[in-house]
């Protein structure tokens, strides 16, 4: 799950990381009276979307007087920004957050991730900050420094001195540093934080280290522990697909083909998936329905796969084990009765309750296409969405 930067602002003062001051506004009048409480004499009007990439598409703003707060807030606010992490569709903004300006000496790049080689916390840092890190590590590799934290001894003053070298930070910014690194990686595991991206960690003009940016993604898988966070969600911000699906507890990702998949396991999905681009289409999502799916699961899941627009076929791939074949034939029956099926649908049944999943789908008279291995399935499907088009 993410979060606003205005958010994870917010949890990183908790533990006490410097991050400049703000107020989050819904509306031109609120951002005037928080840029009023925060007094300027310099404001940043930012746009709180799930993305980065703002500044250059136009959604972050240093402005110097309240009636260009109230511009820009105008002009951001209800707004579509289309940055590199939005794609081309772009993200509506629908919050803004107003903070102090600050006076800018130098920007570094600063993130905390999981390293799932070494299963530690690693840290990322350079001092390319403000730009992609993916364009400074494929372009000038040197200039990153990375490193993991033993769970056992956390963050230690060795790993600040690292930093701060690389950084070219000495004397009382070097000490700063020492002090921000163990705040960070206490924020990062207190909140079973998957991402920490900071970019920009900049010096400002007055020689304070503190967070300009902040990106934060969280563990899904831990979110239980953390009802202060969930509080956090952003619905607006996610796919609508796979909200629902989540309700389900399905594991669905939303993609760009044409395909919509239904399969138990996620190894046979992303076989289905690749088997789907061998004979030329592409899949429109990955699902995996899971073992223990009952039929209203199932049900959810078809309906969630039809629902989406860019679908023109559905392939449905299972090899029964726990699953059971029958399950599944009464899950998509049950969803087709409700909302009627207009694209091809070939179903591939395999393994357990196999004849009786086919039983159900033969006496429901509806018009599916049946492949007798994965191969072939994927060969019929394709050909019906070609047939249809
Ligand atoms: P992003 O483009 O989505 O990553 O948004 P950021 O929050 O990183 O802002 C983009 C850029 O705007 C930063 O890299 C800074 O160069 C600039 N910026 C943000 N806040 C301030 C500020 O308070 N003062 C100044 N001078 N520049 C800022
Ligand atoms: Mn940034």
């Amino acid at each position: 799950m993410n979060i606003h930067e205005y958010q994870a602002k917010a949890v990183l003062r908790e533990f006490g990381v410097p991050v400049p001051r703000g107020v989050p506004a819904f509306s031109v009048e609120e951002a005037l009276k928080g840029a009023d409480e925060l007094g300027g004499p310099v404001w940043v009007v930012k746009a709180q979307i799930h993305a980065g990439g703002r500044g250059k598409a136009g959604g972050v703003k240093v402005v110097k007087s309240i009636d260009d707060v109230k511009k820009e807030s105008a002009r951001i606010l209800g707004s579509t920004l289309v940055t590199h992490q939005t794609g081309p569709q772009g993200k509506k903004v629908n919050r803004l957050y107003i903070e102090e300006g600050s006076a800018i000496d130098r920007e570094f790049y600063l993130s905390a991730l999981i390293d799932r080689e070494t299963s530690r916390v690693a840290f990322v840092v350079s001092t390319e900050g403000g730009m992609d890190i993916e364009e400074v590590a494929h372009k000038t590799p040197e200039k990153i420094l990375t490193f993991s934290v033993d769970p056992a001894t956390g963050i230690m003053p060795h790993h600040g001195r690292r930093v701060a070298q690389t950084l070219k930070l000495t004397g009382d910014l070097a000490k700063q540093v020492e002090v921000i690194l163990p705040k960070l990686y206490a924020a990062f595991t207190g909140k079973d934080m998957s991402l920490l991206e900071i970019n920009p960690l900049v010096v400002t003009k007055d020689n304070k280290l503190i967070c300009l940016d902040a990106k934060v993604g969280f563990d899904d898988n831990a979110l239980y522990r953390h009802p202060d966070i969930v509080a956090l969600r952003d619905l607006s911000e996610e796919d609508e697909k796979e909200t629902e699906a989540s309700k389900f507890d399905l594991n669905y990702i939303a993609l760009d083909g044409t395909i919509g998949c239904m399969v138990n396991g996620a190894g046979l999905a992303m076989a289905t998936m690749d088997i789907i681009r061998l004979y030329g289409m592409a899949p429109a999502n990955f699902l995996d329905v899971g073992g223990s799916a009952t039929k209203e699961k199932v049900t959810a899941a078809f309906k969630i796969i039809t629902s989406d627009p860019n679908v023109k076929g559905i392939l449905v791939n299972i090899f029964g084990g726990i699953m059971k074949c029958d399950v599944i034939a009464e899950g998509v029956v049950a969803a087709v009765k409700e909302i009627g099926l207009k694209v091809p649908l070939v179903v591939r049944l395999e393994g357990t309750n196999v004849d009786l999943g086919k039983k159900i789908i033969a006496e429901s008279k509806l018009n599916v296409t049946s492949g007798d291995d994965l191969d072939d399935a994927a060969q019929k499907i394709v050909k019906a969405v070609k047939e249809a088009a």
